[in-house]
């Protein structure tokens, strides 16, 4: 079976950790776009002059700029046979977009994940990655912002996925290996292995 995974959750809630660990267990290359973003800030590219405005107030960089930079990055090489969408789609335009990306070609997701942590939980956590990382929007208003973001815009995903019976709920509070045992399961049990 292909796995065209989506991995969803709030900020802080330890996407990144799971997905490298689900992508070397699968197989399948992890796609942040939030990192790919962050790399385009550094480089000072006109990706990133567009993109870091939005993403130091916290605010999502708008559905145009982003829709194409995923839809070249699913199409490459190393992404034909699977993938894992880290922090993409976060609107509900976004979820229609990638739809029409993989229809086109035939394709469709095969399960979204959604990791739940408590609001104070992911707070706490990314005031930590703030003073090990050193990330402009790791200050705590602007969490508190990319929090309540994530709650208007993409927390509602979640309910459009179940509907289409592709959601998976995983607790994402836990030691990490704990964590990452309960996703594992949980995507043999969806059908999707190595
Ligand atoms: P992340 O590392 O996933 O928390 O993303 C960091 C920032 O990048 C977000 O706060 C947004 O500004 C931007 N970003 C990442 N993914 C998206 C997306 N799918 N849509 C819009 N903005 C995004």
């Amino acid at each position: 079976m292909s796995a065209r995974m989506v991995l969803l959750g709030p900020p802080g809630a330890g996407k990144g950790t799971q997905a490298a660990r689900i992508s070397e267990r699968l197989g399948v290359p992890a796609i942040s776009t939030g990192d790919i973003f962050r790399a385009n800030v550094a480089g000072e590219t006109e990706l990133g002059k567009q993109a870091k405005q939005y993403m130091d107030r916290g605010e999502y960089v708008p559905d145009s700029v982003t829709n194409a930079m995923v839809k070249d990055r699913i199409a490459q090489e190393d992404a034909s046979e699977g993938f894992l969408l880290d922090g993409y789609p976060r609107t509900e335009a976004q979820v229609h977009e990638l739809d029409a990306m993989l229809s086109e070609s035939g394709l469709a997701l095969d399960v979204v994940l959604e990791i739940t942590a408590d609001n104070e939980a992911v707070v706490e956590r990314l005031l930590k990655r703030a003073s090990e990382q050193n990330r402009a929007d790791d200050t705590e208003p602007v969490i508190r912002r990319r929090l309540e973001v994530y709650a208007e815009q993409t927390a509602p995903l979640a309910a459009l996925y179940e509907a289409e019976g592709l959601l998976v709920r995983i607790d994402g509070i836990g030691e990490v290996d704990e964590v990452t045992d309960r996703i594992m399961t949980a995507l043999e049990a969806a059908g999707v292995t190595a």
